[in-house]
């Protein structure tokens, strides 16, 4: 016969045992998924690196014509980026937490329109980007050359 106290200490146990165990479960379970996201990354960036812009897009408003596997699909090709010719680092060993390395790719829209299309989309580098900002290609070609032109010119 077990007396009442001992009930009430296994009951309590069982409790903050059941807890223990949950949180170790979702520690290993969060674990998993991590182990699993990097997985994802090395095996495929271009499909990896495809989904995040897309739903980041998404997000914010934009309309997407286009599938993941198809822009998975460009970014594959795209050894280049086709703003300043330099070599795009798919790689993502380099890439810290929320510090993208400049010469990481990023999607740039040919006419800054509201929606993506696999025709009005370029593949470019971070640092190309943040510095064409939201001028459109050619107006921000004309701006680099007035630079060049006016710093040769001192
Ligand atoms: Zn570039």
């Amino acid at each position: 016969m077990i007396s009442e106290a001992k009930r009430k200490y296994n009951k309590e146990y069982k409790k903050w045992y059941k807890l223990h165990h949950h949180d170790k479960y979702l520690q290993s379970r969060r674990r998993e998924k991590r182990q699993w996201r990097i997985n994802l990354k090395k095996r495929n960036p271009y499909r990896y690196w495809a989904g995040n812009v897309l739903n980041g897009h998404r997000r914010k408003g934009f309309i997407v014509n286009i599938s993941v596997d198809e822009l998975a699909l460009m970014a594959k090709k795209a050894k280049y980026c086709s703003l300043c010719g330099g070599e795009i680092d798919w790689s993502y060993k380099l890439r810290g937490k929320n510090t993208p390395v400049q010469t990481h790719p990023s999607l740039d829209r040919a006419d800054n329109s509201k929606t993506i299309n696999i025709t009005n989309i370029d593949i470019i580098h971070i640092k190309c980007n943040t510095l064409k900002g939201f001028t459109r290609r050619r107006l921000f070609l004309s701006i680099c050359n007035q630079i060049i032109d006016y710093n040769v010119s001192i």
